[in-house]
């Protein structure tokens, strides 16, 4: 028998029965992208770790500065230029200059920079200024950026490019991230051959294991596939026995209750506590079974590829995110509806939609087409929610959306 839960029950009901984390590793800077922080990152030295110009100019002593303007020119004596990636040679004595880039490193003595503009060279390495400047103008003061022990990126923060810019900044080439969880992937299907074959009549190509391997890796995961199996308990029983060994288990395909769907009984008898609930009430992927076994996670997901991918990315990814201590929110946004939608009271509904901005108002477009068809999911780039308790919503209403 089907126990439907609510899409909320289902994931709180999967949080809560996998207790698993993966483990803690190195790994290098160019491959952390996307992975899971494990342990705090602090500056181990202050950020810049010298005063540096924002400006093309001259670094000077700011009082120097005070009281120029064009009519009265504050004059400079310019001793030389300060090299990119070099120390300054020359020190700074009041009533002189020294040329500096945006990113020079200032002298001791300096305490602002002058920019170009605001200049003139006179002649016998006499510079004009018109302007004066505060002490701190057009410059980065060492530890702005950071200072020495303090934290910036934190356990459970998946690292995007400009954090793996701060550890290039930091030279902390080596970051500690929760190890991938390795996700085997498993479809089932009589009518199933591999993308590379050539369908006969009745045949379709398998989707799912692709996709949901694609997937699985845009979570920060390792995914296996261990290929089609057929319709039959015994081949699912030895597929399940060969892939006891991973973090979590999708299966996809044969997870109704029809007299061919062994997905739930063969998850079952693999051992305790086996199947936890058999079905959402949701739309696409009501089918959707979800079981342990010595503490690791299965999944049965519709073999309907729009179906499998809303399942996995309703239920799948958070836990996948949860095995890697991942904390950091997923982006959820609000749009209106361009028109009514109906929608059965009792189940909450996924919408295919195609996303759009106008003026700053987000938009979402219902894509036409039965929810079976793989071609709805790409060309939409969103999914629209319709809560369980409503009957549809109108058009110009304001509905949660999740990206795809
Ligand atoms: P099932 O969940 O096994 O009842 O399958 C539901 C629908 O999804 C059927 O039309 C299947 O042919 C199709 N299907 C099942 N598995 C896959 C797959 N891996 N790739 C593409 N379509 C699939
Ligand atoms: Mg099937």
């Amino acid at each position: 028998m089907l126990t439907v839960l609510s899409v909320a029950e289902a994931k709180e009901k999967i949080l809560a029965a996998v207790q698993a984390r993966t483990e803690q590793e190195p790994v290098l800077l160019a491959a952390a992208t996307g992975r899971t922080l494990a342990q705090p990152v602090a500056a181990e030295e202050d950020l810049p770790s010298f005063a540096r110009s924002t400006m093309d100019g001259f670094a000077v002593i700011a009082q120097d500065t005070y009281g120029a303007s064009e009519a009265m020119p504050a004059l400079f004596d310019v001793r030389g230029e300060i090299l990119m990636g070099r120390e300054p040679e020359t020190a700074l004595a009041p009533g002189e200059a020294l040329r500096i880039s945006t990113g020079g490193m200032l002298p001791t003595e300096s305490d602002a920079v002058v920019m170009v503009e605001h200049t003139e060279m006179l002649g016998g390495n006499i510079m004009a200024l018109n302007r004066a400047v505060a002490p701190g103008e057009n410059i980065i003061v060492r530890g702005e950026d950071l200072r020495a022990g303090e934290g910036i990126l934190f356990p459970g923060h998946v690292l995007r490019p400009q954090d793996i810019g701060v550890l290039a900044a930091l030279g902390q080439t080596l970051v500690t991230v929760a190890k991938r969880p390795r996700v085997a992937i498993i479809s089932t299907g009589d009518e199933l051959v591999m993308p590379d074959a050539v369908p006969k009549a009745g045949q379709i190509r398998d989707i799912n294991s692709f996709m949901l391997s694609s997937w699985v890796e845009s979570c920060g995961a390792v995914a296996d596939r261990h290929g089609i199996i057929p319709d039959s308990k015994d081949a699912l029983r030895a597929a399940l026995q060969r892939t006891a060994a991973y973090d979590c288990i999708i299966l996809s395909g044969g997870s109704s209750a029809g007299a061919r769907d062994y997905t739930a009984a063969c998850i079952d008898e693999l051992g305790k506590p086996g199947v936890l609930f058999h079905g959402v009430s949701m739309r696409p992927g009501k089918p959707l079974i979800f079981g342990v076994v010595n503490g690791k996670p299965y999944f049965g997901l519709s073999g309907n590829p729009t179906s499998a991918m809303v399942g996995f990315l309703l239920f799948v990814r958070p836990l996948l995110r949860q095995m890697q201590g991942a904390i950091t929110l997923l982006p959820l946004l609000r749009a209106k509806v361009e028109r009514n939608l109906s929608s059965a009271s009792g189940r909450e509904d996924y919408i295919r939609a195609w996303l759009y901005a106008e003026g700053d108002e987000l938009w979402a477009r219902p894509i036409l087409g039965q929810a079976n068809l793989i071609s709805t999911v790409v060309r939409g780039n969103a999914l629209l929610r319709i809560p369980q308790n409503r009957e549809g919503v109108e058009a110009g209403e304001s509905v949660e959306v999740l990206l795809i």
